[in-house]
């Protein structure tokens, strides 16, 4: 049964597992809870287990275990009402290339029972908002790669789903077709669809996105507010080595600390406050401090992997 609360979550995953054929287990057990409304960004770098989190949802990949809902519908005893919830982008372009632009938004309508006046109307809606209209008789192949994406985007929304997926929905296109296509989801978001991207892009998730999930190797490492991540990536964590033993952390205005070792305090530091009110505050303790170094949390390490990433795409 569909109760309230599941209308007010478009995705809920539960435990979700996949063991491919060869052994690789890309996903061992997340959650995720997307509400309606909502713009979220699945983060992570490539093969972090995005597309087949994406493949599974979209039933196009068998889970191994665990629960996938949307908007309340079980994709185990209600696929066809979940499926007709969803519209999906996926990675890779799947266009017939030698089907006109027209034909191809027209048959998806017709794959979701839309026929007629109302299918045509919805062709030329989502043709013209994606600025395909004039090139709705030619062939798909014709299309520049910016242009195949946006028919994707199109042939996704002609049902009008309540969910729509990205997956990488920019990847490999230049920056203007990039923003215009961020301009255009914002646009959907706002009038109601829920919006679930993959992305590696940090940039273009914090433009876009609200939540954010952080996946890495099949885990979901991150699960939270964006305000809340960026806030959290702008502390920074010391750990000073002391030359004397202390027996409790020391409480420091401005500063949350945390004792190691008898020897080491670790101390973090929030965004507006500086170093050396640190040491003033240690020096009035008679705390003296042989040496500091950065303490590399997880989070920032897989930020400064997907920067690098992105670095070396930029490079190739
Ligand atoms: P992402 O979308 O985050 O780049 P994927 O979901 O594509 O990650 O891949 C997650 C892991 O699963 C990777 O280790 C990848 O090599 C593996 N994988 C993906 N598809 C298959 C497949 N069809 N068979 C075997 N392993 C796969």
């Amino acid at each position: 049964m569909v109760t309230i609360r599941d209308l007010m979550i478009a995705l809920s995953i539960k435990n979700l597992t996949k063991t491919y054929s060869n052994g690789n287990q890309a996903l061992k057990g997340i959650d995720l809870s997307v509400e309606s409304g909502d713009f979220y960004a699945l983060l992570g770098p490539n093969g972090a287990g995005k597309t087949t989190a994406i493949g599974i949802v979209s039933s196009l990949v068998n889970k191994s275990g665990g629960e996938v809902e949307v908007f309340g519908h079980s994709i185990d005893k209600e696929l066809e009402a979940a499926k007709a919830c969803i519209g999906i982008v996926p990675q890779e372009v799947n266009l017939n290339l030698w089907e006109s632009v027209g034909n191809i938004v027209t048959n998806q309508a017709g794959y979701y029972g839309l026929h007629g006046k109302l299918a045509k109307q919805r062709v030329e809606k989502y043709l013209r908002a994606l600025r395909l209209w004039d090139r709705r008789n030619d062939v798909a192949r014709s299309l520049s790669g910016g242009m195949k994406r946006r028919l994707m985007i199109a042939r996704a929304l002609v049902h009008e789903p309540r969910l729509l997926i990205l997956d990488e929905p920019t990847a490999g296109v230049d920056i203007e077709i990039r923003r215009s296509m961020w301009e255009f989801l914002e646009q959907i978001n706002e009038a109601g669809t829920t919006i679930i991207l993959t992305t590696h892009y940090l940039e273009e998730a914090e433009s876009l996105c609200r939540h954010i999930a952080i996946i890495d190797e099949g885990t979901i490492i991150e699960d939270a507010k964006m305000s809340d991540v960026l806030r959290k990536l702008q502390r920074e964590v010391f750990v000073l080595s002391l030359t004397e033993e202390l027996l409790e952390a020391p409480a420091l205005d401005g500063f949350m600390t945390r004792l190691r070792g008898e020897r080491e305090l670790e101390v973090e530091k929030g965004p507006g406050c500086d170093l050396n009110d640190l040491f003033v505050q240690l020096n009035a303790r008679n705390i003296h401090v042989s040496s500091l170094r950065n303490k590399a949390n997880r989070l920032e390490e897989l930020f400064m992997r997907l920067v690098e990433n992105k670095q070396a795409e930029a490079d190739t």
